[in-house]
């Protein structure tokens, strides 16, 4: 076979846990890093809102998945790999999991499973290494990244499922451009469809015959950290990030869309600094306490998140609210 490297590079495989980083990058630095042993983590973590696609590889194609791990092991030299497990999927992975690392270990390859530290921020690269570590589960300051000092410093390849799955069919073959997509929200078929990476949301939405017949929005990419996009721009815009779409209705409660998204980021910020942790409090406060949304007031703190915050939860807080606002709100 050819060196799998270049294949990866020639199918433009990239990261589906939503950062889009080509994986040919990432295995040179690993394989070129000095410094052993090496890891391979495999990042099952899908806590947003809206993203199932990993729960669906895992149900249907968990060798394939394997497979991409040890095949990221051999090229990159790594001595262990380790999947890091969303502690909702245990009970319903553990056990054909198991049977698949019990059979990499025949052939010569150390893997185990990690169970995933709670909350959003447990699958944040850096936040996971410090819990494998024994550490307080937050963000560490980057550079340096983990493919030159992760798990204990030493050089760490770390892939989202879905990446994991496309390397596999690199290897084997089968990859044919397409990616996974999880379609919810207002649509009747909900589901995860793999369908060619050129799809248009609106052409996503057609092909899946969740096209609503009604005035709609989505947002598209995450239910938490994603772009919010009017029909026009669906028309014309790709799903990035995790291929998540939701649909809905634009007469849907735009306060309590507001509530839901600014209740899962005060939630899940884990702290560590000061635009995030007091910036989602007084951003909820704002909505929960006045009838009309106070977007003047919003604007200044929203602001501060993206250009201050630690890390991407609190720099992708402004995402939804300002696209909802420009793209929706602003045209009723
Ligand atoms: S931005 Fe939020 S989640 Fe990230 S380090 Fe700061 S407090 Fe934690």
């Amino acid at each position: 076979m050819a060196d799998l490297i270049e294949l990866l590079q020639e199918a433009n495989i990239i990261g589906r846990g939503g950062a889009e980083f080509p994986a040919h990058r990432k295995w040179r630095a690993v394989r070129d890093a000095p410094g052993t042993p090496k890891y391979v983590i495999c990042n099952v973590s899908e806590r947003e809102p809206g993203v199932f696609k990993d729960y669906h590889i895992l149900a249907r194609h968990p060798e394939k998945v394997i497979a991409g791990m040890t095949l990221a092991m051999k090229t990159v030299g790594a001595a262990e790999g380790i999947i890091n497990l969303n502690v909702d999927y245990e009970k319903k992975f553990k056990k054909a999991l198991d049977k698949l690392l019990a059979k990499a270990k025949e052939d010569g390859f150390t893997l185990r499973l990690f169970e995933e530290a709670p909350g959003y921020i447990g699958g944040e690269e850096s936040a996971l290494l410090n819990a494998m570590e024994g550490k307080r589960c937050e963000p560490r300051l980057k550079p340096p990244f983990p493919t030159d000092a992760g798990l204990r410093g030493k050089p760490t390849l770390i892939h989202n499922v879905e990446t994991l799955y496309d390397i596999a069919c690199v290897a084997d073959g089968s990859y044919d451009n397409r990616r996974f997509y999880s379609v919810s929200g207002a649509v009747p078929n909900i589901g995860v469809y793999r369908l060619p990476c050129v799809l248009t949301v609106r052409d996503v939405l057609t092909e899946t015959q969740n096209l609503p017949a009604a005035p709609y929005f989505v947002q598209a990419g995450g239910g938490a950290g994603g772009v919010v996009l009017n029909a026009d721009q669906a028309a014309t815009e790709r799903v990035r990030g995790t291929g998540a779409i939701i649909v809905h209705l634009t007469n849907e409660d735009p306060r309590a869309l507001l509530l839901d998204w600014l209740r899962f980021f005060q939630r899940e910020s884990c702290g560590k600094c000061t635009p995030c942790r007091e910036g989602t409090y007084q951003l909820l406060r704002m909505v929960e306490d006045n009838d009309e949304i106070p977007w003047d007031r919003m604007q200044p703190i929203l602001d501060v998140l993206e250009r201050t915050s630690f890390c991407a939860l609190g720099r992708s807080v402004p995402v939804p609210v300002l696209t909802y606002y420009k793209n929706v709100y602003s045209k009723r």
